[in-house]
């Protein structure tokens, strides 16, 4: 069998979208991509979570042709495939409807930084994609909308805000495994309620300033990160 430790890890992310909260049914899909195989490992369509065996995952190429597995892959395959080749320091994907992050994309609304915990994780807005045109729903619909996506992020740095809310359909996560995927996905779905919840009680809440953004970001994230334990220390 073909990457099992990857097929592990990608198997463990669609888990914890579900242990989480954030799909229901079999609704949502993760995937893992080795960059040095040029190979992506991704849940099969259609397979319920509860028998779900790294065995049943799929592996493709990264023009979406089948390399080893006797189920047919997520339909969303073409979306995760688009973000590979845009993204070329991702490492996973993760994509669920989970309710708030899906009721910002439907409102057609990016999620303003409003705290710290947003901060902490995305160094700005959560942006939106612009409708697809018909056109682009009618044919390659799941390529066309990894495109929307890639389009978004010709301006912002993938890296650094690893989350978009597909307009009218729901949030896409990355991360630089699909481990770290799943868990963007994860703290998505959370800063999206508290965002939704500090609207509600203040229409015109602002954004938190530059300076506590920035703060929070880089001492995560970068050269001058200082959040939690030194990445060699055991
Ligand atoms: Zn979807």
């Amino acid at each position: 069998m073909l990457l099992p430790s990857l097929r592990e890890q990608v198997l463990e992310a669609n888990l914890e979208l579900v242990r989480r909260g954030l799909v229901l049914y079999t609704f949502g899909n993760a995937s893992g991509i080795s960059r040095e195989d040029g190979l992506v490992v991704i849940k099969p369509s259609g397979v319920p979570y509860e028998v779900m065996k790294p065995s049943h995952l799929v592996v493709t190429d990264l023009d979406g042709r089948l390399v080893e597995g006797d189920l047919r892959p997520s339909s969303d395959l073409p979306t995760h495939i688009a973000l590979y080749r845009a993204f070329p320091t991702i490492g996973g994907v993760a994509h669920t409807h989970s309710e708030y992050a899906t009721a910002w994309a439907q409102a057609g609304q990016p999620i303003p930084p409003f705290g710290t915990t947003h901060a902490d994780y995305f160094h700005g807005p959560v942006p939106v994609t612009e409708a697809m045109p018909d056109h682009e729903i009618a044919s390659d619909y799941e390529l066309n909308t990894g495109h929307a996506i890639a389009r978004v992020f010709q301006k912002i740095d993938y890296a650094a805000i690893p989350a978009v809310l597909v307009a009218n359909h729901g949030p896409f996560c990355w991360g630089p495994d699909c481990g770290t995927a799943a868990h963007n996905a994860v703290i998505l779905e959370s800063v999206a309620r508290m965002a939704y919840f500090t609207r509600r009680i203040n229409k015109d809440a602002k954004p938190l300033g530059r300076g506590l953004h920035d703060k929070h970001y880089l001492r995560k994230h970068g050269n001058t990160a200082y959040y939690g334990q030194p990445k060699d220390s055991k």
